[in-house]
């Protein structure tokens, strides 16, 4: 096991400016952040504007900004796509069940996900084996994914991360002092219990999905043929 340093270091080193560091603004991403960019300052930096986030996150995403005087690749989906979702299935097709979620995360999220990081060597990730059953095999590299994914807080604890992220002044997402534990959409993120699963506030109407958006973790089997069909009945639609 390679520290956070250590795993960002390889990185750099192995595929220079082909490294991409993907972020939502939560805590584990800025981490990454702060120590990749003391490496390799002029890091490309990527997060996905889905149209459907909350305004505190564009707050981040201007406080990372300032602080690190840096730009950031702000990527949307392809209006018209998402538009013929809308026609077809509604503005909130994601509260009916899972594929129709997964259609909105695989338009709005996943698929302008692909085109920022096409031709990229390597992703930096702020992913971690605690933060979920569906994380807990994440591994330093990954390289059975290409781009090769790196997420140098694999090991890290949530302890750890408000840690380095206290000791380092770090910008937090205004989002955790309401209560939530993840962020990502408005309409489909909320606050928490303390004590309470830390992805438990993502999409809480759905029991026994993953709780993932497809970017790290797609979704087989059943919902993801459902999920292309409804992609295939979008394109054709109007
Ligand atoms: Fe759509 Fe919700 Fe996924 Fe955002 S999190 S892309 S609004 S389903």
């Amino acid at each position: 096991m390679r520290s956070a340093e250590e795993a960002i270091g390889w990185a750099i080193s192995e595929f220079g400016n082909g490294v991409v560091l993907a972020t939502s603004m939560q805590k584990g991403g800025i981490v990454v952040l702060d120590l990749a960019l003391k490496v390799s300052p002029g890091l490309r930096v990527v997060t996905v504007d889905t149209g459907r986030l909350p305004e505190e996150t564009f707050e981040m995403i201007e406080a990372v900004r300032q602080r690190y005087g840096i730009s950031i690749e702000t990527i949307s989906p392809a209006a018209d796509e998402v538009g013929r979702m809308v026609e077809r299935f509604g503005p909130n097709l994601f509260y009916r069940d899972a594929s129709s979620r997964l259609l909105c995360c695989e338009v709005r999220k996943v698929k302008p996900f692909e085109r920022a990081v096409k031709g990229a060597k390597a992703i930096l990730t702020g992913l971690r084996r605690d933060q979920s059953e569906s994380r807990n095999l994440v591994e330093q590299i990954d390289g059975n994914s290409a781009p090769v994914k790196v997420n140098p807080l694999a090991y890290w604890s949530a302890a750890d991360v408000n840690e380095y992220t206290e000791l380092h002044r770090l910008p937090v997402h205004p989002l955790y002092a309401k209560g939530y534990a993840s962020i990502g959409c408005g309409p489909c993120t909320r606050a928490i219990d303390v004590g309470a699963d830390v992805r438990s506030g993502r999409w809480w109407w759905e029991s026994g999905s993953e709780k993932e958006c497809g970017i790290h973790f797609g979704p087989n089997g059943a919902v993801r043929r459902n999920v292309d069909v409804m992609l295939d009945e979008i394109a054709h639609h109007g």
